[in-house]
């Protein structure tokens, strides 16, 4: 099998053709250095992506609260991490850097707040 990814790792956005098959990369071309090379493997091999999202929160002066993953998780997770992240719902205040969930779906990642909420009573 081949395919093509950019590499995202810097700004020159190389492209590399990646030949793999079943038990793993064939031949990779188009890299122009070694994290290119880790970036494309990754990709193949064991995609992971980082998550952006928010949860509802109450007492707050807005209605929901952005969050993100600790860390980058599968991307074959991605769907499981958004359905527990839309179970959520949190009460100010919050601080930005805490952690809503632990360990989200099993992939060591916790999923935290990034923004800071005072409670409005
Ligand atoms: S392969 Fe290297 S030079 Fe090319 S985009 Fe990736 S990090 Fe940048």
């Amino acid at each position: 099998m081949k395919k093509d990814i950019v590499c995202i790792v810097c700004p020159r956005g190389c492209t590399i053709q990646v030949n793999y098959d079943k038990n793993g990369i064939i031949s990779m071309e188009g890299s122009s250095c070694k994290r290119g090379d880790e970036y494309a493997r990754a990709e193949i091999l064991s995609p992971t992506r980082m998550i952006t999202s928010s949860v509802k929160i109450d007492n707050a002066k807005y209605t929901v609260c952005p969050v993100k993953t600790g860390a980058p998780v599968s991307k074959s997770k991605i769907f499981d991490v958004m359905e527990e992240i839309y179970k959520v719902r949190i009460q100010a205040p919050v601080q930005q850097g805490d952690v809503i969930i632990k360990d989200v779906c099993g992939t060591g990642a916790d999923i935290i707040a990034t923004q800071t909420f005072e409670a409005e009573s």
